[in-house]
């Protein structure tokens, strides 16, 4: 079989990007809100800073109002929630996003929970949750990673996947469990598989498409993948990289490219596949936000 086409996350997201801002300019210029997104850090985690300050560039660059509260790593959980709660209840900021992970003195549920899920463009909530579970998604903010993942799916398979089977590596509530939810919206065939899951593979090689959500560096190889399937790797694993000098590293995702790229139909790269998406729908959820909030149509 042929080299497995490409999928351009990166294309794809910046078109999202462009059709964000259009729609940013459109809603303002109607008399409607600029999108507030506020950005919440506790703590100074070199990676949450990075992911941070992409979000806050990006909100700009999408016209948005953008505001960033930086906690101390020693920040009580009462000192984080009363700036949830403030920012709850402030008409400017439609998207409230606390970065994750929380430094241990703080209980994430707890914080997630006090988020207004109207203003939850993380889709964390309970609220959301269950919105996305029941197949609510017009009201519900469903998680970046895997909305951004489905945009990618339906790129390469179209709209409605009936008979087709997907199988998502990985079950954590914030890219498993929601990608599973949004493939059974779509009419999949779900098999949910994780760390006590017998022959991996086999389960694997039965899948149309293949979602990997693991964090285990190019785990799923060839063996893993049928022939002609759609293969999604949402996986960031930072790597050792001699090759580019002592102390250098690189990132690849939880497929190995190679040999399943060899067997697959499409698949996504590490870096420039879901990565991109995942902010990119982050600003989507966000000026979807402020349209409800100005009682507008959100853009589709
Ligand atoms: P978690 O660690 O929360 O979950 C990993 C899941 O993989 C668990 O359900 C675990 O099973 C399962 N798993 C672990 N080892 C194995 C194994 N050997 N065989 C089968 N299943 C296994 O990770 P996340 O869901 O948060 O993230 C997954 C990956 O996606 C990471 O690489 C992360 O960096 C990346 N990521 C990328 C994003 C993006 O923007 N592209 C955003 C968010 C995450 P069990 O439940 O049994 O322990």
């Amino acid at each position: 079989m042929a080299e497995a086409r490409r999928i351009d996350g990166k294309a794809v997201a910046a078109g999202i990007i462009d059709r964000v801002k259009a729609a940013t300019t459109a809603l303002t210029a109607d008399g409607g809100p600029q999108p507030g997104l506020a950005v919440v850090i506790v703590g100074a985690d070199p990676a949450s800073q990075v992911y941070v300050g992409s979000k806050e560039k990006m909100a700009r660059e999408c016209g948005f109002h953008s505001v960033k509260h930086e906690l101390s790593a020693e920040t009580s959980e009462a000192d984080l929630l009363a700036v949830v709660e403030r920012l709850n209840a402030d008409p400017a900021i439609h998207g409230i996003l606390v970065q994750l992970p929380l430094p241990r003195q703080i209980d994430e549920a707890r914080v997630i929970e006090a988020i207004d899920p109207d203003k939850d463009v993380d889709g964390f909530n309970l609220i959301n949750v269950g919105r996305l579970a029941t197949g609510a998604l017009d009201k519900a903010f469903v998680p970046c990673t895997p909305a951004g993942s489905m945009i990618l799916i339906r790129g390469a398979l179209g709209d409605d996947l009936s008979g087709l089977n997907a199988v998502v590596v990985g079950r954590s509530n914030i890219v498993g469990k929601p990608m599973a939810q949004l493939l059974l919206a779509a009419n999949a065939t779900v098999t949910i598989a994780h760390s006590r899951t017998k022959d991996l593979a086999a389960v694997c090689r039965n899948a149309d498409i293949l979602v990997a959500a693991v964090g285990r560096a190019e785990m799923l190889t060839g063996d893993y993948v049928k022939e002609g399937a759609v293969v999604i790797d949402v996986g960031i694993n930072r790597v050792p990289a001699p090759e580019k000098g002592e102390g250098k590293s690189r990132l690849v995702g939880d497929v190995d490219y190679a040999s399943a790229a060899a067997r697959a139909a499409a698949i996504t790269p590490v870096p420039g596949g879901v990565g991109p998406m995942t902010i990119a729908l982050l600003m989507a959820n966000t000026l979807t936000s402020a349209c409800r909030a100005a009682g507008k149509a959100p853009p589709r």
